[in-house]
């Protein structure tokens, strides 16, 4: 991304990290039902389609040879290899809402928050953890979509994944449902009544409280 076009760029953007389990995807679309001008990247990936997943909503479900290809046309704001499958952001769209003044999540891992982070400094990184080992074995086996070795394999990864939460600039987590979105909620209003943005979002009662007389 060039430098003139993050100037235009008036939405602010979130990497929303966590490992397998953490309820991430759960409350970015709980966030996303209750806040108009904020919208979560669809995400393009070779993984295969799971049970309950719909192609072009959860993910842009696509062959090897084209996502290599689009790798090469420099499609990607950021792209990583997760569990052998790999993974990517468009640039164009994440843009597009940027400069619409309309704020993006993107839900990615801790790779491609770091290489937003610095493409694009002033992403804001949030790390969303389980509130236990646990708690976390347990949520990934209630979910029932993948078989024990896929499992223990994530609980491996996910411990790998955690130990990046280091990275982020705000940390949450996801106990209780209601309390974790919550306090996604007050990242993204903190950042909403941020100065610059408020005075883009009140030009016009700002004009007339500033006017003479
Ligand atoms: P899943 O296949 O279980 O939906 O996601 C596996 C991991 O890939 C998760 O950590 C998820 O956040 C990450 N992921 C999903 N989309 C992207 C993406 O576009 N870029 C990167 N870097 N990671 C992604």
């Amino acid at each position: 991304m060039t430098a003139s076009k993050q100037q235009a760029a008036s939405g602010t953007l979130y990497t929303v990290s966590a490992p397998s389990g953490a309820g991430k995807t759960s409350l970015v679309a709980a966030l996303v039902d209750a806040n108009e001008a904020l919208r979560v990247s669809v995400s393009h990936t070779t993984r295969t389609i799971r049970p309950g997943e719909t192609d072009g909503v959860n993910y842009h479900f696509v062959h090897k040879p084209t996502f290599m290809t689009m790798l090469e046309d420099g499609v990607f704001l950021e792209q990583a290899e997760v569990f052998g499958n790999l993974y990517g952001t468009s640039q164009l769209w994440v843009e597009e809402q940027l400069t619409a003044g309309t704020d993006v999540i993107l839900e990615i891992d801790w790779q491609g928050a770091q290489q937003v982070k610095r493409l694009m400094p002033g992403t804001q990184a949030i790390f969303i953890l389980p509130p236990s080992r646990d708690a976390l074995r347990e949520r990934l086996t209630t979910r029932g979509q993948d078989n024990e070795a896929i499992i223990e394999g994530r609980m491996d990864q996910a411990q790998q994944e955690m130990s990046h939460y280091v990275e982020s600039d705000f940390l949450v987590l996801n106990d209780d449902f209601a309390t974790a979105l919550a306090q996604l909620q007050a990242i993204i209003d903190c950042h909403r009544l941020h100065t610059q943005q408020q005075t883009q979002r009140l030009a016009s009662t700002l004009a007339d409280l500033m006017s003479p007389g």
